[in-house]
């Protein structure tokens, strides 16, 4: 039975992109009869503002979406140290120490989420009792060890398995307690998440994730990475450029059910469009 998951993370209200992504996974579970699960993605402890959750499911409730199971991260955090602790304990991980600007400074080349970590501190590691330490995987160790690995995208089709391109990703964070992708990676698969639908701006995210799946001995789900709603620019929506969210739109009254099937039959609003990339401009 297929499974599939809405994943927000409450940093920031939702919008008519979060919208059309709901509606994308929620539609696709329930034409195969399959279950869709919301999961609240709140373990950024900078940037996370936990009270929005109430306010994305009364979103979701508006645009008449229902959900079968309702899960919060933050209620996970053992599963992410125990995650981590497996892949240390197999010497793929290393302690980082270095700074975004000292990374910055130092990297040569650009991955898909900006400067390829050079590695400083692989060759140089520094002590790991001492705070801020960062947890990064051994990139080239990791891959030698996996093999190659090739993953499905319902639209895309088949896909060689690229981590290279990110170097050494962080997987255990110095202010958060996992990465976003070893987080999600266990979640999916705690979840029993049969098709990961999300954008095409994590598109090139899959590439760690199926390695993960890899290390980690967890099952392989098939992707969908659907288009995402941009502006004439080019642009994600974001309120900051004067995008309602979908809480304004719901206080002020709107009909959440019509505007759920205007997105259904891309009927969008002037000016907004669906795109299969987005400009790194913001
Ligand atoms: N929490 C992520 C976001 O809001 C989505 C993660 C995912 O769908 O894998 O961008």
């Amino acid at each position: 039975m297929i499974r599939t998951r809405f994943a927000p993370s409450p940093n920031g209200p939702l919008h008519l992109g979060h919208a059309y992504a709901a509606i994308v996974a929620h539609d696709l579970a329930r034409a195969g009869g399959g279950a869709f699960l919301l999961r609240i993605e709140d373990i950024d402890g900078v940037r996370s503002r936990p009270e929005l959750a109430d306010a994305f499911r009364a979103d979701l409730r508006w645009l008449g979406l229902d959900w079968d199971e309702d899960i919060t991260q933050s209620h996970r955090l053992v599963a992410y140290a125990a995650a981590g602790d497996r892949l240390r304990a197999m010497g793929l991980l290393y302690p980082c120490r270095c700074t975004r600007a000292e990374i910055a400074a130092a990297a040569t080349a650009m991955g898909p989420d900006g400067p390829v970590y050079p590695g400083t501190c692989r060759r140089n590691p520094p002590d790991s009792a001492t705070e801020d330490i960062a947890w990064r995987l051994d990139m080239a160790r990791a891959m030698a060890l996996a093999g190659p690995l090739t993953w499905d995208d319902a639209r895309a089709g088949m896909q060689m398995a690229r981590p290279d391109l990110f170097g050494d990703v962080v997987i255990l964070r110095k202010e958060a307690p996992a990465s976003y992708h070893l987080a999600a990676t266990l979640d999916d698969a705690a979840d029993g998440i049969a098709l990961v639908t999300r954008g095409m701006d994590l598109f090139a995210a899959t590439h760690i994730h199926r390695l993960l799946q890899a290390l980690l001995d967890l099952p392989v789900p098939r992707w969908h990475h659907h288009p995402l709603l941009v502006e004439e620019d080019g642009r994600k929506l974001a309120k900051r450029r004067g995008s309602p969210s979908l809480a304004d739109r719901r206080r002020a009254g709107e009909d959440g059910l019509a505007l759920a099937e205007a997105l259904r039959g891309h009927d969008f609003p002037a000016g907004i469009s669906l795109s299969e990339s987005v400009s790194s401009v913001s």
